[in-house]
């Protein structure tokens, strides 16, 4: 039996998981500003969900679903990305519906599942955190949605970000352009790789996201999506070149870009950021006008995109941003003898009744030890109870940094340490 982590996963332990924490309270706080609440919506979902709207052919769907008959024989997937289950929850649960407002805004935070071959940034579960806007067309989601990402990557330290962009236009003007990207493909055939003469025949535009060396090299010349554009799709990408310029959001296009997934139309774009020399993707999304009325709801625009968070801390961690971690100790009560074990206990209570963050000995350690431990938690400020501070009814109460030391009655500590806290300037 193997008693270890599946192949993929990772085991979030305390010092990462303060990070994870901060990055996710980041994420609240800045979507929260744009005016979008949270959504949580199932881990598995029924595979149909996810394959005709991600896209049969993709790599998501072909290759890299955890999929199961459970009990019941019902063909479930745990989801590998978080678009197609919220639209299938705004579909399911009405929230086109008049009386709620519009756009939708909605994000969420969590596990994904792809079975993929592991490396650094690419797990069988990772997490993400996304945001999906319903109910609005207007090129101004687009900018804002791109904007808030940006903001968040800027705010949060990270440096030498880049975003590119790409317009997969309407319907008919990707149908006009996948033939022309056929008629250029056909007689490069032979040189693609096996899966990218699959996809040629499948669904070409993906042999434009085709990583294999030989395939970047059969698509350096291809024709690009942007001279196929018909007028309504050339519009909307203008307008949104137009507003991103009047942000000054800096971005580059990418007219190879066409996203892994089937589902988008219009604007689409990546943040890309490197890191060991090699590119590397934080967050991707674009335009989906089509997939509410796919899932069975009225005609709907929509927009969005995921990032991952282990990328996200990967690139932090690559370029040595310090995150603002709140890990200190208020208190830290050495206790002196087993006697006084139950009024350190109230003691201890008491200050976290009082709303510090406060911790104990529970070991019955040389006081050295304790002290240390004390360190250890960067405790701001340190008590000693033994059993004369009991008797006395008063302790000494230390400022960790600067040393300084108030003997207080343990009365007042236990009712207004406040006061004392101010006293010692911590
Ligand atoms: P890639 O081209 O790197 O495989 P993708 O196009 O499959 O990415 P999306 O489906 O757009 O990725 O997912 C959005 C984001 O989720 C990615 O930019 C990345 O940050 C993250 N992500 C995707 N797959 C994984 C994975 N297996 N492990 C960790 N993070 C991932
Ligand atoms: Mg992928």
């Amino acid at each position: 039996m193997k008693l270890q982590k599946p192949k993929g996963t990772q085991d979030i332990l305390p010092r990462e998981s303060a990070k994870w924490q901060y990055v996710e309270e980041f994420a609240r706080k800045t979507f929260g500003n744009y005016n979008y609440q949270e959504i949580r919506t199932p881990i598995f979902e029924h595979y149909e969900v996810i394959s005709r709207s991600v896209g049969d052919t993709t790599d998501i769907v072909s290759k890299e679903m955890y999929d199961f008959y459970d009990k019941g024989d019902r063909h479930i997937t745990l989801r590998p990305e978080g678009t197609a289950p919220v639209v299938r929850s705004y579909v399911e649960n009405k929230l086109f519906a008049p009386e709620v407002q519009k756009p939708v805004k909605l994000y969420y935070m969590g596990p994904m599942f792809r079975y993929e071959r592991p490396q650094a940034g690419r797990l069988r579960q990772f997490h993400q955190i996304g945001v999906e806007c319903f109910g609005s067309s207007n090129p101004a989601t687009d900018v804002e949605t791109i904007a808030m990402a940006a903001q968040f990557f800027k705010e949060i330290g990270i440096q030498d970000i880049r975003l590119h962009l790409n317009t997969l236009g309407s319907s008919a003007s990707r149908a006009a352009y996948r033939k022309a990207l056929i008629d250029y493909l056909t007689p490069l055939k032979e040189t693609l790789s096996k899966d990218s003469q699959r996809r040629l025949e499948e669904n070409p535009l993906r042999v434009l996201d085709s990583k294999e060396k030989e395939d970047k090299v059969a698509v350096a010349n291809a024709p690009s999506i942007l001279d196929y554009l018909d007028e309504e799709s050339q519009a909307h990408f203008d307008a949104v070149r137009g507003m991103l310029e009047a942000l000054k959001i800096d971005y580059v296009i990418d007219t190879n870009m066409v996203r892994g997934l089937d589902y988008y139309n219009h604007t689409i774009f990546e943040f890309i950021t490197e890191v060991s020399g090699s590119e590397l993707t934080i967050c991707a999304g674009g335009r989906y006008d089509g997939l509410v009325e796919y899932f069975g709801g009225p005609a709907t625009p929509g927009f969005g995109f995921g990032m991952g968070i282990e990328r996200l801390l990967l690139v932090l961690e690559m370029q040595e941003v310090e995150l603002p971690l709140a890990e200190e100790l208020d208190v830290y009560i050495a206790v002196l003898g087993q006697e006084v074990n139950g009024k350190a206990l109230e003691l201890v209570q008491a200050l976290r009744n009082q709303g510090f963050k406060a911790e104990r000995d529970y070991l019955g350690r040389k006081l050295k030890a304790q002290f240390k431990s004390a360190d250890q938690f960067q405790a701001k400020i340190i008590i000693t109870l033994g059993e004369s501070e009991v008797e006395q009814g008063q302790v000494t109460v230390k400022n960790n940094q600067t040393r300084e030391e108030l003997t207080v009655s343990l009365e007042q500590v236990g009712t207004n340490f406040t006061d004392i806290v101010d006293q010692l300037e911590c």
